[in-house]
């Protein structure tokens, strides 16, 4: 007998528990190794653990204004202006939140209208599009060619009506690890010009770029820059993804439309991690060697692959790997994932979990921030499969 006395109508009948969730959880129930969910299994620096204590100790722990702590604004304004070039006025234009995925949340929920279009790129990460669909908006999907996973500009021209009010990219890509590059923000430029289309560009992976490639930030890109939200996070800089500590930036127009939102759903983070966060941040050696610490570990993982019948496709950034397994299985890449993580003992996550319509490239998304302990008893284990 359900206790809700009728039907439930809800806003996103399609949506089921995201895969992060229903892999983490499986892999706990089997002892696996967790590479499915994206998050490092090593601590951060002791030196952060310290600052919070100290700021909680000395009575840091009430309210921070609404749009963040004066002092972390302007180390991230200082920060995306040393690497980009943009200034940012961090009393309007940057606001801390409760992680990327509210950032993104909130700049879709801000500026998106019932009917508007918004277009993705698939594989698509996993909140994108019920962000866009809460807000009454339809997503249109352009694909990326699984040969590199790269945005085709052509193709997503032709995607663009006068009812498309915003472009959401992720750049370097979760799950794909590709990076788009300044002839891409140039393509991305020509195709935005003269409307008032929004870009919203999850930069989370900002500094986990490999083999000597630029991150290409919106924020470097002036035109762009002055019609974008810029999202950063602090998880995956710093180690702390349960932190859940991020920021957005955007011209002062935009963001006092992301603020209005953003008072009334978080209102504001943490005053203690905020305060921390901005004196770490201020060292540059805290998070300059991000690209080479991860791009040994992801070599590392690929090189122990080798043995497997899993073959690793380029990565050139994010802490992801994904793997084709067409010469292991002709499985649905779900049910090789569960018996993964049930008979092999290593979670990863399907790609498919990324595709509208379910599309099976065959391929299989590892996360390579894990001890090297953890990245050899991984692939040990996958090799024996
Ligand atoms: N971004 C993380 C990943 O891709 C997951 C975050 C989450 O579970 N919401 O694995």
């Amino acid at each position: 007998m359900p206790r809700f006395p009728t039907p439930v109508q809800s806003r996103l009948p399609g949506v089921g528990t995201t895969i992060f969730t229903v892999m983490s959880r499986l892999a706990a129930e089997c002892g696996a190794i967790n590479l499915s969910q994206g998050f490092p299994d090593f601590s951060a620096d002791p030196r952060l653990f310290e600052l919070v204590s100290r700021h909680m100790r000395a009575g840091e722990n009430q309210y921070a204004p609404m749009a963040g702590t004066a002092a972390l604004r302007e180390a991230i304004a200082a920060k995306s202006e040393g690497l980009y070039g943009t200034r940012y006025d961090p009393e309007h234009e940057v606001t801390i939140t409760a992680g990327g995925t509210q950032a993104i949340f909130t700049a879709v929920t801000a500026l998106v209208r019932p009917g508007d279009e918004v277009i993705v790129l698939e594989p698509v990460y996993d909140s994108y599009v019920p962000a866009v669909e809460l807000a009454g908006g339809r997503a249109v999907r352009a694909s990326l060619s699984p040969r590199g996973y790269r945005p085709d500009w052509a193709a997503i021209r032709t995607l663009v009506t006068p009812r498309t009010r915003m472009i959401l990219l992720n750049s370097p890509h979760n799950p794909t690890g590709s990076v788009l590059d300044r002839p891409d923000l140039d393509a991305l430029a020509d195709l935005v010009r003269g409307t008032g289309i929004v870009i919203v560009s999850d930069e989370v992976y900002e500094h986990i770029v490999f083999d000597g490639v630029r991150h290409e930030s919106v924020s470097r890109h002036p035109e762009l820059a002055d019609r974008s939200f810029v999202v950063g996070s602090f998880g995956k800089t710093f180690h702390v993804t349960g932190w859940k500590v991020g920021w957005a930036l955007a011209p002062r127009e935009l963001m006092a439309e992301f603020r209005k939102v953003h008072q009334f759903v978080v209102f504001t983070v943490n005053t203690p991690v905020q305060l921390a966060l901005a004196e770490f941040l201020a060292d540059p050696t805290h998070w300059l060697g991000l690209g080479a610490f991860y791009q040994r570990k992801r070599d590392l993982f690929r090189q122990g692959l080798r043995t497997s019948r899993l073959d690793p496709l380029p990565c050139a950034g994010t802490y992801f790997q994904l793997a084709s397994y067409a010469r292991l299985s002709d499985e649905p890449d779900v049910v090789l994932a569960e018996r993964l993580t049930r008979e092999a003992g290593v979670a990863c996550i399907p790609v498919s979990a990324f595709h509208a319509d379910g599309r099976q490239d065959r391929v299989l998304r590892f996360c390579f921030a894990k001890s090297d302990e953890t990245l050899h008893r991984a692939c040990d284990r996958l090799a024996r499969v």
